[in-house]
């Protein structure tokens, strides 16, 4: 089958087809870029509003080229869009269009919890049976595992989410959105620095450790208006330093969460999700703690990464084969949709 996936959560308003019968997966998307500061959620919704046809028209052309079958027949089988968590604003532009394709294309509508996408896409490329995920993206920080027909959630930030807390770093060093790639390339020349490393169970927290990096880089403490002149333009420890220590303790404090998940549940298997989870330090710290206890580590391809319409329309496509859609008067959006009240449809229940 072939299914259109629309996503539109925050930056990305994005649309994919996926051909079940050859796995192959069509992504078009047009990112959201603020021109001064972090997202601001109206104007990322007027994007979505600008955006979102023209992605799923192309997308919608893909499907017909592709399409061997009968000339009348819709261009794909359903349309599956991110349901939340995300912003508002542009999660309803999401749903009406997704609404409105469905009943015109006369095909069912699913609708697709984000976070649970940003997982099961890890699971299916790498073909794993019952994985921990580690989600790490920009709005959200948190541990997931299957059990008993939930994904439920180990561990999670107590107050941002992880690309979020490094975006609002770099903001106060005055550079453009996102801050997560300039944080990476800025790290590889600094060296270590003191700075708060937050774990509490499994849960974990980013506000003290960015305010403390904000001072580093500032010089000084709050109040102290003396700090001398340094290598750093904003006063403080250089910029470099204070990237590579911010890595150091945040990807720190995730994988030690992450191996401590595996460690509960008996999972050999991890897979990442989301945008921070294209930084290599990330990746490397991972991977070298599934190597140290023989566990299975896997991080998708950038594009399935970051936000996309790819894993909306792969997990789409499996919960359309199981009959898990939406009648269009029960399919309004959540900004605060949490992956926990997902019931999991598409997954045999065979490690229960
Ligand atoms: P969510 O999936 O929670 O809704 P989101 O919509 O903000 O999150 P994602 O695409 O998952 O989007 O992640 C975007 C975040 O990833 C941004 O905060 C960005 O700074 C961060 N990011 C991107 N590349 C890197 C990198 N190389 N290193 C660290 N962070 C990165």
């Amino acid at each position: 089958s072939r299914v259109l996936g629309i996503e539109g959560t925050a930056w990305a308003a994005s649309a994919a087809v996926y051909d079940s019968d050859s796995d192959d997966v069509f992504i078009e998307t047009d990112a959201y870029q603020p021109d001064s500061g972090g997202i601001h959620p109206r104007e990322a919704a007027e994007h979505m509003h600008d955006a979102i046809p023209r992605v799923v028209g192309r997308a919608l052309e893909h499907a017909r080229k592709s399409d061997d079958g009968p000339a009348d027949d819709p261009p794909v089988d359903a349309v599956a869009f991110s349901r939340g968590p995300g912003l508002g604003p542009c999660l309803r532009i999401v749903g009406t269009a997704a609404r409105a394709l469905a009943q015109t294309l006369d095909v069912p509508l699913v609708g697709v919890n984000h976070m649970v996408a940003h997982l099961e896409i890890g699971r299916h490329t790498a073909d794993f049976d019952d994985p921990v995920c580690l989600n790490a993206s920009g709005a959200n920080a948190h541990l997931l595992a299957y059990r008993n027909g939930r994904y439920r959630v180990l561990g999670e930030t107590m107050d941002t989410g992880v690309g979020n807390a490094i975006d609002k770093f770099t903001r106060h060093v005055g550079w453009s959105h996102p801050g997560g790639p300039k944080v990476e390339a800025a790290a590889e020349d600094g060296e270590y620095v003191d700075l708060p490393y937050v774990v509490k169970g499994m849960d974990f927290s980013f506000s003290g450790i960015m305010s403390a990096a904000k001072q580093a880089y500032d010089g000084g403490s709050e109040n102290d208006v003396s700090a001398g002149p340094s290598d750093s333009p904003g006063g403080g420890v250089p910029v470099e330093d204070v990237c590579y220590s911010l890595q150091e303790n945040v990807f720190g404090m995730l994988t030690e969460v992450s191996e401590r998940a595996l460690s509960l549940t008996g999972s050999d298997e991890l897979v990442l999700g989301g945008g921070v989870g294209q930084n290599a330090r990330l990746r490397e710290m991972l991977a070298e703690m599934c190597d140290q206890r023989g566990a299975a580590f896997h991080a998708p391809e950038p594009r399935f990464l970051r936000d996309n319409a790819g894993m909306i329309a792969v997990l789409g496509a499996k919960m359309d084969e199981v009959g898990d859609t939406l009648a269009l008067e029960d399919s309004r959006v959540d900004p605060n949709f949490r992956p926990d009240q997902v019931p999991v449809t598409w997954r045999e229940p065979a490690s229960d």
